[in-house]
């Protein structure tokens, strides 16, 4: 049904917890059927993982809508490891940053006039983030109010989410708002959910 995804990202787990995390994630959705252990990469491009668990028998549970017969879902990567995630298309930079202390919006995508990030604004958020991943530290200085800020406080614009576990629910119809309440509440962590296309 199309190379599209839909994206879970636990945006507050821990590098060193998300592992584990992962495994007990996995074991549940194996156990109420809505993946099996089987592997496969037939339409999935995630930029992590080549394989994804297939769909197990009751995936129904997990989408709001499951009444097309000819719509069978695909396989879901489970994506382990420090790293930003972007939904949308193509892009890998946040269209914006907004500083938790002072508020100030520092707009990196320049819509509607530019369709390119600011390369010089983006690359202090770039190293940060690379930072981030190689230590779990990273920061930014704040042109607002000066306060240096750890990557992961920055408000990014939509689409635009760090996390060291993330969720991609390749080519499944919508995935059901209670299906999405009950997957935060079992990783026990502030979610945030994205769309894209391959
Ligand atoms: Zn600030």
């Amino acid at each position: 049904m199309g190379d599209f995804f839909e994206r879970i990202v636990d945006v507050e787990v821990t590098g060193e917890e998300a592992g584990p995390l992962a495994e007990r994630m996995v074991d549940w959705m194996v156990a109420e059927g809505l993946i099996t252990r089987e592997m496969s990469r037939d339409g999935m491009y995630s930029l992590q993982v080549d394989d994804g668990y297939e769909a197990g028998p009751n995936w129904e549970r997990a989408v709001a809508d499951s009444s097309d017969p000819s719509w069978i879902p695909g396989p879901v990567a489970v994506i382990v490891g420090r790293d930003y995630h972007v939904g949308g298309q193509g892009a890998s930079e946040a269209d914006s940053a907004t500083c938790p202390r002072c508020e100030t919006r520092t707009v990196i995508i320049d819509y509607p006039e530019e369709f390119e990030a600011d390369e010089e604004v983006w690359q202090a958020f770039s190293d940060g983030i690379d930072a981030w991943k190689e230590t779990s530290e990273g920061s930014v200085v704040c042109s607002g109010c000066g306060a240096s800020v750890p990557v992961t406080e920055w408000q990014f614009g939509s689409g635009f989410d760090l996390g060291a576990l993330a969720f991609d629910f390749w080519g499944w119809p919508p995935l059901s708002v209670g299906f999405c309440a009950e997957f935060s509440k079992r990783l026990g962590h502030r979610t945030e959910a994205q769309m894209g296309k391959f």
